[in-house]
């Protein structure tokens, strides 16, 4: 997401509440933050966060997480946040490249990523957060029910993402190129920023839902 730099952004990420400033202390410790045993279900690179803040807002039973890397960007999720606060968001202002120094292994139960950046070049390939090495830090933290799903209006970012979800050895147990037109995978779809935006272009949504590699009892190598 292309934004000026807002002035002042950084501080009031800094003092805001709603945003975990130790993440590094934090794992293993997420449900304590939350008070309950609720599953986790984070979205990495949230732009401005309408998407989880809807998930949040129908789905208490559920405690969110927001990564969002640049402070100009989640400024916007924060304002909207202090207009209506909800028990169960949280955000973090980071890398998702470091997730694993975040999150213990298994505390996270679904990971939604919403239109990343494509990162065109072959040479940034390993910055697409469906590259091989993410998917790796994916598993890392995704408990033995965990998937991602992911969605974009990018069709060579969706093969590439397919590819990897294969090279990684992941399970695909989805797949639509086009979204809105797929009865069954629409059902309760709830669009992002972006996906508004691009759909309104005529652009098709791409989406695929993949679980990692499971190691399978007795099978210890
Ligand atoms: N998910 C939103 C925004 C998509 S734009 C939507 O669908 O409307 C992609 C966002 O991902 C940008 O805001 C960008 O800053 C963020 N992002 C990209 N790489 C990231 C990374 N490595 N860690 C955290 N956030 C990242």
């Amino acid at each position: 997401m292309r934004l000026k730099h807002i002035k002042g952004a950084e501080e009031a990420v800094a003092r805001s509440p709603f945003v975990i400033h130790d993440a590094k202390e934090r794992p293993g410790a997420w449900r304590q933050l939350f008070g309950n045993e609720n599953p986790i279900h984070m979205e990495i690179g949230m732009g401005k966060g309408r998407f989880l803040m809807e998930l949040a807002a129908r789905n208490p039973q559920i405690n969110y997480i927001g990564v969002e890397r640049y402070s100009s960007v989640l400024l916007r999720a924060l304002q909207k946040m202090e207009e209506e606060p909800l028990p169960n968001l949280y955000f973090l202002c980071e890398d998702a490249a470091e997730l694993e120094e975040f999150f213990a292994p298994g505390e996270v139960d679904r990971i939604y990523l919403n239109f990343s950046d494509p990162w065109p070049k072959a040479r940034h390939a390993r910055r697409r957060l469906t590259s091989v090495n993410h998917l790796a830090r994916y598993a890392a933290v995704l408990s033995g029910e965990g998937r991602v799903e992911f969605k974009t209006d990018n069709e060579a970012l969706f093969d590439f993402s397919l590819e990897s979800v294969e090279e990684a050895g992941w399970r695909l147990l989805e797949c639509t190129r086009n979204l809105h037109q797929d009865p069954r995978m629409n059902e309760g779809n709830i669009m992002t920023e972006y996906e508004e935006k691009f759909s309104a272009k005529g652009n098709p949504i791409f989406k695929l839902t993949a679980v990692p590699p499971r190691d399978l009892p007795g099978t210890d190598a």
